[in-house]
């Protein structure tokens, strides 16, 4: 048997491999460079190209830039109204963005828990949190998974709850073979380096609804218009705008829509090498038993942006802490997906207690991120099932 280097045997690779990775080509650059000799630096045309262009990528009526995935959320939960007294129901497993947009607005996150299986937000737990104060539910594709939108749908709208979908981790997937996007009430995305698509920073809310849209445009800027459909009093000439609602300044730069631009261009391809790696680690640690390999829902064909190392503590000789160290020592560099956003000490001064939701806090408990980006090659991608193989034989009972 191999020892593990943490153990005094030699590392997997000599060079550390990280667990995400932004890839930038020449395009990329020249883009870029273009808008900075280019007459716009902010609120430029290359605003409307993109959201022209999210629209026709998820089939999603409107789309609204921002700039990033924690302000998309804020504008969406302001959209959807969410304010003062009202709750609004997410899942722990997520970047603690996803429940923040709730206290922005005044509200209360509540945490559903997830499904023990796909680690997404369970419907009927969320069914189980509904209350008269309600006002939005958060929905995270966690990993890029598409969420049960279907059921949950059904859920929101028969009570009329607003479904926002945190996106930050689904560009790209589809369900039921429509793009994400196009089909909860709003859709955010993240473009943070990390995400499976980058502007440096960025985000974007998309929806079908106008009435929404128009809200977003509004809260994106200052809650500043110039339409005259919503204009309060008389104009006072060509200069005049009103501030109608408090928003903020939560635009994109033109500069980041350019790269965000030519980053879409390579979606697909992205999308393909995702698939490739994620299949490639499903098949060699579906073999091991001592690991738990995340389900996956019929309906969701799924553009990766994390992949789950799911260990069965109860058959190892090591934790999730001890594992997460072992792979480190043979260079392959994890991260963890999330700690429980309401074990968090912000939340927990906020009165949440600990074991409301054990699903989420017994996944916790288990989980570590491998690498997973589009630049890793079929030999890094073998180092890393070759580092898990060995620090699970060496430590299995
Ligand atoms: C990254 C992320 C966000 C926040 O996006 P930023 O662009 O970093 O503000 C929100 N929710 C989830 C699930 C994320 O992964």
């Amino acid at each position: 048997m191999e020892r593990p280097a943490i153990e005094g045997g030699s590392p997997v690779r000599a060079t550390r491999l990280f667990y995400g990775h932004q890839y930038i080509d020449e395009a990329d650059v020249k883009a870029v460079t273009q808008v900075l000799t280019s007459d716009y630096l902010t609120c430029g045309p290359k605003v409307t190209e993109l959201e022209a262009k999210l629209c026709e990528i998820t089939g999603a009526k409107y789309a609204v830039v921002c700039s990033n995935g924690t302000a998309a959320l804020h504008i969406a939960a302001l959209a959807a109204g969410v304010g003062e007294g009202d709750e609004l129901i997410t899942t722990p497993i997520t970047f603690a963005a996803s429940a923040n947009c709730g206290l922005y607005c005044g509200a209360k996150p509540v945490f559903a828990d997830i499904d023990p299986n796909t680690y997404n937000i369970s419907p009927a737990s969320v069914k189980a949190k509904i209350t008269d104060k309600t006002k939005a539910v958060v929905a995270v594709d966690f990993t890029g998974q598409a969420v049960e939108l279907d059921s949950l749908l059904e859920m929101c709208h028969e009570k009329g709850i607003v479904l926002i979908e945190d996106g930050a981790h689904s560009i790209g997937t589809k369900y039921n073979g429509q793009p994400v996007g196009s089909i909860a009430d709003m859709t955010t995305f993240s473009f943070h380096p990390v995400k499976t698509v980058t502007g440096g920073e960025g985000g974007a809310v998309l929806t079908n609804s106008e009435e929404l849209y128009k809200r977003l445009l509004l809260f994106r800027s200052h809650g500043i218009t110039r339409d005259a459909e919503l204009l309060e009093n008389e104009s006072h000439g060509g200069w005049y705008y009103e501030q109608i609602d408090l928003g903020y300044n939560y635009r994109m730069t033109d500069i980041q829509c350019a790269l965000i631009l030519s980053q879409l261009d390579k979606l697909k391809m992205f999308s393909d090498r995702r698939k490739q790696i994620v299949n490639r680690y499903n098949e060699a640690f579906s073999r091991i038993p001592e690991l738990f390999v995340q389900q996956e829902i019929p309906q969701s064909d799924t553009t990766r942006h994390l992949y789950i190392l799911r260990i069965r503590p109860e058959m190892l000789n090591i934790d999730r802490k001890g594992f997460f160290e072992a792979l480190a020592a043979e260079n392959i560099c994890c991260n963890v997906h999330y700690i429980p956003v309401y074990w968090h000490p912000h939340y927990q001064r906020l009165g949440y207690q600990k074991g409301i939701c054990p699903n989420a806090e017994k996944l916790y408990n288990e989980m570590m991120s491998l690498p997973l980006y589009y630049s890793m090659t079929d030999s890094d991608v073998e180092d890393v099932i070759k580092a898990v193989g060995k620090i699970v034989d060496y430590y299995k009972k």
